[in-house]
């Protein structure tokens, strides 16, 4: 089974297939992930990467692709992926047609553009083990006891200029994806304004798992 997770920056895509994968028996597939290795990686694409992302621009659509395609192409995907931030343009989805990548399901997620602010400002990011915390008081996960503070770092992209330009970015080329998906039959649209919980749910309802 393959599933796109669709939705602006901070709607908890990642955090949702995080917990979902395991009961699905598929994994996750996230670009913004892959390309922030790369770009520690210093390889190639990681360097011709790096200054769009820190921008809260898109990466160019034939880097990302050749990345996804590289990725879904692995043994471990046969079992289904959760694509977490891919498709993000027509062309994207277009080439996933192309290359004959199955879709089941499209969750589409929706929140408001104030409360996308809210979280992704307060988002900060564990240094050595990549996990993600909210330093806001209505946010979650917060980090425990047991972190420091001072391993915590804010994205570049999370920061208030490049919130502002991702969300543009969001409307302009991501958004037309929705009625792509919606005209062939395959969007479910899930409210990501709700605790963890439900969201997780919502999600299984769409793909006909149990909640
Ligand atoms: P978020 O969903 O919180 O915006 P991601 O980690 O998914 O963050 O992506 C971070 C950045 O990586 C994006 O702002 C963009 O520059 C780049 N990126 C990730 N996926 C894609 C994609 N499918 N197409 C183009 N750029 C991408």
């Amino acid at each position: 089974m393959n599933l796109i997770f669709l939705g602006p920056p901070g709607a908890g895509k990642g955090t949702v297939a995080q917990q979902v994968t395991e009961k699905l028996g598929v994994v996750q597939i996230s670009t913004g992930d892959l390309l922030r290795a790369a770009v520690r990686a210093g390889s190639e694409l990681g360097v011709k990467a790096k200054g769009y992302m820190d921008a809260g621009e898109l990466v160019p659509d034939d880097l990302v692709i050749a990345l996804l395609k590289e990725r879904i192409a692995r043994p471990d995907c046969e079992r289904g992926a959760i694509m977490d931030g891919f498709p993000r343009t027509i062309p994207q989805a277009e080439a996933l047609e192309k290359a004959e990548v199955p879709v089941d399901r499209v969750i589409n997620f929706n929140l408001p553009d104030d409360v996308i602010i809210h979280r992704l400002s307060g988002r900060r990011v564990h240094r050595s083990s990549g996990a993600i915390y909210s330093i806001n008081s209505d946010g979650v996960p917060q980090p425990g006891p047991d972190v420091n503070p001072d391993d915590l770092y804010q994205r570049d992209d999370d920061k208030p200029e490049a919130i502002r330009n991702r969300l543009v970015v969001y409307r302009k080329q991501t958004e037309p994806l929705i009625d792509f998906y919606r005209q062939r039959g395959l969007l479910s649209d899930i409210d990501a304004a709700q605790p963890l919980e439900g969201m997780i749910s919502d999600t299984l309802a769409a793909t006909g798992s149990q909640g």
